[in-house]
């Protein structure tokens, strides 16, 4: 039988076959583990993965220091695309689909950034998203941690917000009027159809829930575009309101 090793994380000792080999550090940068690698247990690996991907989200988010600017730029450069004349019907339409995906990700990436990079820089934002959210309603604190907890709380809630799914209009919708006291245009209708096109696109291969394809069409492409500028300028100027006011 296998002897035990040592988890490199927690130092358990734990048996040879519930170890992985993880990369902790570039080989090159690690004289002493010319390897590059390590070995953990199953329960660090999965925690140290989600630890960095956290980590990576938060780094990548906190990067996108202007999301309109950003936002803007991925429509404009979409117009460009959609402008190119392509040879057949099967490639336009390829063109069109992917564009109708990547038109929405860039609206969750507006509506995500903006709403975290605002938040997490300021303490009265957290305070109220802690205090509105249904989420932190049921989390748990014993107050022997009251300290602790308060410590990372900024922490705590910005790993909350990096993993919530911005496309779910429904909630961030609550979350910007309740948090930003930013209200979204009332008819929402085209952008949640939009939405559930998108997920079709990229979930189900362009097929909706009774199976059939739907394709998708420039032109839809092109007013699609138009709906997320007017959606997110809407945003904007109630942000740039309630700064000027601030
Ligand atoms: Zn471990």
């Amino acid at each position: 039988m296998d002897a035990d090793i040592k988890c490199f994380v927690c130092k358990r000792l734990v048996p040879k076959k519930n170890l992985v080999r993880e990369h902790i550090t570039p080989r090159f940068l690690d004289k002493e583990n010319p390897s590059g690698t390590v070995k953990v247990c199953r329960e660090c690996s999965a925690f140290e993965s989600q630890k960095q991907y956290l980590e990576y989200k938060t780094y990548s988010i906190s990067k996108n220091k202007d999301p309109y600017k950003s936002f803007l730029e991925a429509m404009y450069e979409l117009e460009i695309l959609l402008g190119v004349s392509l040879p057949d019907t099967k490639l336009k339409s390829t063109m069109a689909k992917i564009s109708f995906a990547t038109a929405i990700t860039a609206m969750e990436t507006y509506l995500s950034d903006t709403f975290i990079n605002r938040v997490a820089s300021n303490d009265v934002l957290t305070r109220r998203c802690v205090e509105t959210d249904p989420e932190f309603k049921n989390r748990k604190l014993d107050l022997s941690d009251i300290f602790k907890r308060k410590e990372s709380l900024s922490q705590e809630v910005r790993n909350y917000l990096v993993d919530i799914l911005f496309h779910n209009l429904a909630k961030v919708k609550m979350m910007y009027k309740s948090v930003l006291h930013i209200e979204f245009p009332k008819d929402l209708g085209v952008l949640y159809k939009a939405i559930e096109t998108r997920h079709d696109i990229v979930h189900r291969g362009g097929k909706n829930k009774s199976g059939a394809i739907k394709p998708v069409m420039r032109d839809e492409v092109i007013s699609l575009i138009v709906s997320l500028k007017s959606f997110t300028k809407c945003i904007e100027e109630q942000l740039s309101r309630s700064q000027a006011s601030d």
